[in-house]
């Protein structure tokens, strides 16, 4: 399909065990502004099992357009079936651009339905726009350890894709009563099924609450000093509600795992608090948490960079200031 042929701006929705994850407002936020850009409209994706009831929803979130396909082989994910369903879309409608969310499941999908269309993707964006001078679609994302910022573009191939990190943008707004279209897609057994069976999901048993499920954060750094120091953390987030991050330094010494890391190789949050404690305020940290409402910093460092960043800045060693916060919780 020549690339002047393509419209539209499509957003993949992501369903996740059943529920309607919220990276679906981010991508209709962020698509949004792409579409009006273009003058083109916006459309959402949606597929898996009885989530045609979402369709309402992402239209009063700022979809022009929702694509439902219902199976009972979509109840669960399996790239290979996904990303069937996803390329016969494409190649069914011709989009112009298309956002998938950098989750683990859009990560192995956008990559997957990339190959199969036959076009380019960034993944791991955290800013997309539009180039007014010729419509293409300009992502730029981390690169090189997080050492560059790379603007990159798909020039000859539609739909250009890009996988958008969780939390990069904030929610589309909800507009009440907004209109739009909903088009049912079918499954097709023969063209979409595969040969990859879902057997079970295995949730992981690590301890607390998922970074994106919360709006309170208690992160530590290097001056935590050892795993153990870890469990203070995970009992303030517990009385809090929240959710324990990290800096990169815990991670580089094995006392947390990867997955909890916040900054710029990590992930970007956006909570109402984020307590920092024995966390410096290098630049590639404080990139990830710059979303967040409220920053409160413990650190026995006055002159340590996130004093003068955070909102609240207490001065003292993390093993008194903690333990006298949990008192007074009490
Ligand atoms: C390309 C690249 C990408 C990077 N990506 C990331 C990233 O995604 N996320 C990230 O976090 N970093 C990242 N970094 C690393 C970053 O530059 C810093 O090295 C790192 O954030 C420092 O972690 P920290 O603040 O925990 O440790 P430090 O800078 O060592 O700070 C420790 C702080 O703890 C305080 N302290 C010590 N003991 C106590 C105590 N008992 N109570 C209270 N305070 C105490 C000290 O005063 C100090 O301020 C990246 C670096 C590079 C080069």
């Amino acid at each position: 399909m020549p690339v002047k042929d393509c419209k539209n701006v499509w957003i993949l929705a992501e369903v996740q065990h059943g529920k309607l994850s919220p990276t679906a407002y981010e991508l209709l936020h962020a698509g949004r502004k792409l579409a009006d850009d273009l003058e083109e409209k916006l459309c959402a994706v949606v597929l898996g099992n009885h989530v045609g009831k979402y369709a309402r929803d992402l239209i009063e979130h700022g979809a022009d357009v929702v694509y439902v396909c219902e199976s009972d082989q979509l109840e669960n994910y399996v790239d290979d079936t996904y990303a069937k369903v996803l390329t016969d879309l494409v190649q069914t409608y011709h989009p112009n651009k298309l956002l998938i969310p950098a989750t683990n499941c859009g990560r192995a999908l956008s990559a997957k339905t990339a190959v199969f269309v036959g076009t380019g993707l960034t993944a791991d964006a955290t800013q997309v726009q539009i180039n007014k001078a010729d419509g293409q679609l300009y992502a730029t994302r981390p690169t090189f350890g997080g050492n560059l910022m790379a603007t990159i573009t798909c020039a000859k191939t539609r739909p250009e894709m890009c996988s958008l990190r969780p939390m990069a943008y904030d929610k589309a707004p909800l507009q009440k009563g907004r209109k739009g279209e909903i088009v049912k897609f079918p499954f097709t057994k023969g063209k979409h099924a595969s040969l990859a069976k879902f057997l079970e999901f295995i949730k992981s048993k690590e301890e607390g609450l998922d970074l994106s499920e919360v709006t309170v954060i208690v992160a530590g750094g290097r001056g935590v000093g050892k795993k153990e120091g870890f469990h203070l953390l995970h009992q303030l987030a517990q009385r809090l509600g929240g959710a324990v991050g990290a800096s990169r330094g815990p991670v580089d010494s094995g006392w947390i795992d990867y997955r909890y890391q916040i900054g710029l190789t990590g992930r970007t949050v956006k909570p109402k608090l984020y307590i920092a404690c024995g966390i410096s305020g290098q630049i590639q940290h404080m990139a990830g948490v710059s979303g967040a409402d409220v920053i409160v910093a413990i650190n026995k460092d006055p002159n340590a960079p996130i004093m003068k960043m955070a909102h609240y800045a207490v001065e003292g060693d993390m093993y008194e200031v903690i333990p006298a916060m949990l008192e007074a919780l009490s």
